[in-house]
């Protein structure tokens, strides 16, 4: 007996040891949360009263289980005491450290980085590396571990090189040089992870080498951060919360420790919301809420959004709600920490039950750009997407973007594709990128610079369609019953291939048509949308959805998916699943619905499969997650 006891105080005793976090808080069982502390406020936490205040305030509304101490920005360097008084004070709290780097010298001088030509430069950001490595075992670097710098050092350094060559070699011999080595040899235990923004389809132009620094560092991070694509500046689609983050999981299987979310740029605190619970759908183990300045952010009811009567899946009502702690302390809703709060538990409720995502994947090489982020774009219109950074060979069916053009072997890959019973489905702009380089083997297209303004659209005996606004479109010609129009568009007496499919050997090449501005992709008609889905998506996914534009699906391996509607008002949402799917079950009301109709996919080339249809509402800015019984 008393043996038993002493096993299970060991056993208690090892399970604090071993786990860093305070016993009593009830954090998420499906991923960690973290906080980064810029150095602006990292200096500020010498007042430890200040400190304690603020801390209070967010750790009471999001439960936090890391917090990232920055030592460095803008040529702040926090002082040695500072940073071990922080230190203390979270470890006081059960909350683990880690380090921040962020290599700028100026960040309101538009992102003003070091020049790595500049020897003083360089010993500056040796200096700040080893001092960081001494405080921590954990580095991360914030975004700007790249350059912008065109002073006459670069410029001479430069060359006869692009800057895109003179940056990627300049930068991953940096990496090693003044961030790895230095900091290892100060630390060895160092575990250095280099975060990498959302722009990802540009980052070889400054600096960022994803295919030497992934397999560099210990680890990378994902800015998961979308804002508004509708407001100035990056147009980013919402989707690529969620796609940025596979996409960098497959540069680095299992290495990519979380994605990461601002406050900036949201116009509604929905958006803020999406950004969070998208980047979980794609299965991040950490979040980090950045920052703790941004989380003190107030919220009334000001923030809320027209929709809210509908009850959306961020329902502004109930986040608003105190709530009562494990130890009896009600909090209330006072700041944007609590919208953070709020969306993980609804999360976590359901992510333990989702299995891998997968999608349609798509095809990037390293160092590559063309149609950029075209695949978000895809995504929005409900087409499930995963980028590789190698040429596909597993599945039925790939999707390729002008930024393929980069691999020189391209046209001899997609050839041994077809030859092996696999379909290829290119762009107007790929397709344009490969003319005179051998695509005429597979079918003799021609492209030009003619374009053609298109309102009506139609899928042959299927039906026709129309859009509400003109959409401008590059014109493709095609030989006469050499390859077909699945897609077409017409403009009075003419018309346009949209989906064009040409067989080879025993498979299907298609052309998708995109419009000169990519979220025209947006205004094609529901018909049209869902017979895109239906040809990209039938033989590898199990569930597509008929939908209108900005409505996305995420599918997981285990016969789960959800379906997300970014449109202000409700949606019924039509979702085809393959043979053998009765019914679906909603897992977070565990309504069960019963399939309504039976469809059938007809494809030339493609076996007719019985499918089965299921209707579901979606409201407005709501996801709904389903498991297929
Ligand atoms: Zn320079």
């Amino acid at each position: 007996m008393k043996k038993a006891i002493y096993l299970a105080i060991l056993c208690i005793t090892l399970t604090l040891v071993s786990f860093d976090y305070y016993p009593g808080n009830e954090h998420y069982k499906n991923f960690k949360v973290a906080v980064y502390a810029r150095a602006y406020e990292v200096r500020q936490m010498k007042d430890l009263k200040w400190l304690k205040t603020v801390w209070d305030q967010i750790s009471g509304q999001v439960d936090v289980d890391k917090i990232y101490l920055e030592t460095h920005r803008d040529l702040i360097l926090v002082s040695d005491s500072t940073i071990e008084a922080a230190k203390q004070f979270f470890k006081n709290r059960g909350v683990r450290t880690a380090g921040g780097i962020t290599l700028t010298v100026n960040e309101m001088n538009r992102f003003e980085t070091f020049c790595y030509s500049n020897p003083e430069h360089r010993k500056k950001i040796r200096e700040i590396v080893e001092f960081t490595a001494r405080h921590f075992d954990e580095i991360i670097l914030d975004d700007f571990f790249f350059t912008d710098c065109k002073c006459p050092l670069c410029i001479k350094a430069k060359g006869n090189q692009t800057w895109t060559q003179f940056r990627l070699d300049q930068m991953t011999k940096a990496a090693r040089e003044l961030i790895i080595d230095p900091a290892k040899k100060v630390n060895p235990k160092v575990k250095i992870v280099i975060k990498y923004p959302n722009w990802y389809e540009h980052f070889q132009a400054l600096g960022f080498n994803l295919e030497k620094e992934p397999a560099m560092f210990d680890g990378i991070y994902t800015g998961t951060e979308t804002r508004d694509p509708d407001a100035p500046g990056q147009h980013l689609q919402q989707y690529e919360s969620y796609l940025v983050f596979r996409y960098f999981e497959n540069l680095k299987p299992g290495g990519n420790g979380g994605g990461w979310v601002d406050t900036g740029g949201m116009t509604y605190i929905d958006r803020y919301a999406e950004q969070l619970w998208l980047t979980l759908f794609a299965k991040a183990p950490e979040i980090t809420l950045f920052d703790f300045r941004q989380l003190q952010r107030p919220v009334s009811y000001m923030d809320r959004s027209a929709w809210q009567d509908m009850k959306p899946s961020f329902n502004f009502d109930e986040m608003m709600k105190p709530v009562r702690k494990e130890d009896g302390r009600v909090v209330r809703a006072t700041t944007i920490a609590r919208a953070a709060g709020y969306t993980f538990e609804t999360v976590d409720r359901f992510m333990g039950k989702l299995g891998n995502p997968v999608g349609i994947l798509s095809y990037k090489p390293f160092q590559s750009y063309g149609e950029d982020f075209l695949q978000d774009y895809m995504g929005m219109i409900g087409v499930p997407m995963n980028i590789v950074p190698y040429f596909p060979d597993s599945t039925k069916m790939i999707f390729l973007t002008e930024t393929a053009k980069f691999d020189p072997d391209i046209v001899k890959k997609i050839e041994n594709r077809l030859m092996n019973g696999k379909d290829v489905t290119i762009t107007s702009g790929l397709l344009k990128a490969l003319q005179g380089k051998g695509i005429e083997d597979i079918v003799e297209l021609q492209t030009s610079d003619r374009k053609a303004l298109v309102k009506d659209f139609s899928t042959g005996w299927r039906g026709f369609y129309q859009s509400e606004k003109s959409i401008l479109i590059p014109q493709i010609q095609y030989f006469t019953n050499d390859s077909w129009e699945d897609i077409t568009s017409l403009d009075g007496a003419a018309g346009w291939p949209i989906l064009l499919q040409a067989r080879y050997a025993n498979a299907s090449f298609f052309v998708l048509t995109i419009p000169d501005n990519p979220a025209d992709l947006y205004r094609l008609p529901q018909g049209i949308l869902n017979r895109i889905r239906d040809v990209l998506s039938g033989e590898d996914l199990k569930f597509r959805i008929e939908a209108p534009s900005k409505v996305s699906l995420f599918v997981y391996d285990n016969d789960s998916f959800i379906v997300e509607s970014f449109l202000p008002e409700e949606t019924i949402v039509r979702v085809v699943a393959g043979p053998g799917v009765t019914s679906i079950t909603d897992l977070q009301t565990q309504e069960v619905i019963n399939s309504n109709d039976r469809a059938a996919s007809r494809i030339w080339g493609r076996k007719v499969e019985e499918k089965s249809g299921f209707n579901v509402i979606v409201r407005p800015h709501s996801y709904r997650v389903f498991q297929a019984d």
